[in-house]
């Protein structure tokens, strides 16, 4: 009795030490070692092509490459430091208002905590007739600034929402109404992986989400939010990265290549590899012809199939290439995205009127102050941190360079 006291008591005072340990600020230097990122066009095409080759080289049946991507799932959080943010659970203290009533799904302002002091901005789309438990949608946006009220947005979140799904768009940091940091700020592909896992938990904590259809789905540097959360978190139980899939290019933004997520002493690797992670769960990858993505029918497609194939569901990796047309995410993608998560989130497309393609007319768009969480009846709570330098101290980490 008395040893297991003791060894309690020890363990205690462990805890309390590593949780002192773990107050000591980190330097962005050692969270970010240069020699470490993979950053644009690191590759060009050629060796693109050349790397896949060694890439798949790399595993040969279901259990190495299951070891490979539990590797590479390791390599990504070491990379953002994941371990470094504070324990939240649960406690996102919403704030929900303007409900609008639209043509067959509703939309609300909803700001969740992201942890104590910095906050996600964002809309619900709602269908207008729920079930008891619905499927939901995560919806982050590549990089414009008010993206998430933009047209393309707007269009497709209310299309799922008619389709009868929850749909939840959020800023990007340092975008539109997350005004707390800046954009290219060092740690934003942290803050931005950590964001899109509380959308994720806030969605799974309503009691009208059903946790086993939760899809996912953005645009360039939506895309790489989506398979960079598909690939470390399971519970996106259905994936669509839309023209950001790349063998070659790895993201030119602080946000997708600025933390080294793509390499470390135990792993070496590239999107392609962090979208294939979502096997076996539905896939769908859309690429055009003019951006990085415009190989995808021969090598970043056939790769994925591959890897697929280990688990016998090569029926689950869709790809829609779209060779004529350019980096968005607009109508033919869309297009492309809304049957396939009808089909697997349990969706019915028949409530999108069809007449030789899906007609959008019955969304209205609407001005960007109708969709904003914080005006002057709903102002961002007291305790915001404000600036990359506070958020950056508030979780440890100091600036040496
Ligand atoms: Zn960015």
């Amino acid at each position: 009795m008395f040893s297991f006291h003791r060894s309690l008591a020890s363990l205690f005072a462990f805890s309390i030490f590593t949780s002192l340990v773990a107050k000591e600020p980190i330097t962005l230097s050692e969270v970010i070692p240069k020699n470490s990122l993979r950053q644009g066009h690191f590759w060009t095409p050629d060796e693109a092509n050349l790397e896949m080759k060694a890439l798949a080289k790399t595993w040969d049946d279901r259990a190495s490459w299951e070891r490979r991507a539990s590797s590479i799932r390791e390599g990504i959080l070491k990379g953002l430091h994941w371990d470094w943010m504070p324990k939240v659970e649960g406690d996102f203290r919403p704030i929900i208002h303007s409900r609008k009533k639209m043509d067959g799904y509703f939309v609300e302002n909803i700001a969740i905590q992201s942890f104590p002091g910095f906050y996600i901005t964002g809309n619900l789309y709602l269908p207008a007739e729920p079930k008891k438990r619905n499927p939901a949608i995560l919806n982050p946006h590549g990089h414009a600034s008010d993206k998430r009220v933009m047209e393309d947005v707007q269009k497709r979140c209310a299309v799922f929402a008619r389709m009868g799904a929850i749909a939840f768009a959020y800023d990007m940091v340092g975008y539109a109404e997350s005004t707390q940091v800046n954009h290219k700020m060092p740690i934003a592909a942290l803050l931005q992986a950590w964001n899109s896992t509380r959308v994720l938990e806030y969605l799974l904590s309503r009691p009208d989400v059903d946790s086993e259809r939760i899809g996912m789905t953005g645009g360039s540097g939506g895309g790489t939010q989506t398979f960079v959360l598909t690939a470390i978190d399971d519970r996106i139980t259905v994936s669509a990265p839309v023209v950001q899939v790349s063998a070659h290019f790895f993201g030119g933004c602080v946000c997708e290549s600025g933390m080294a997520i793509h390499e470390s002493d135990s792993h070496g690797t590239n999107n392609v590899e962090f979208a294939a992670m979502a096997a076996p769960r539905p896939l769908m990858i859309v690429s055009d012809g003019a951006d990085w993505t415009r190989n995808s029918p021969r090598i970043e497609y056939p790769y994925i199939q591959s890897v697929y194939a280990l688990f016998d569901a090569e029926h689950k990796a869709e790809h829609v290439h779209l060779h004529g047309e350019g980096h968005d995410y607009g109508y033919s993608k869309r297009s492309a995205v809304y049957p396939f998560f009808a089909f697997h989130l349990g969706l019915s497309y028949k409530r999108i009127p069809y007449d030789n393609g899906f007609d959008e007319s019955f969304v209205t768009i609407l001005p960007p102050d109708d969709l904003y969480v914080f005006n002057e009846a709903h102002p961002r709570p007291g305790d915001a941190l404000i600036g990359d330098e506070a958020v950056m101290e508030y979780l440890g980490f100091s600036d040496d360079r």
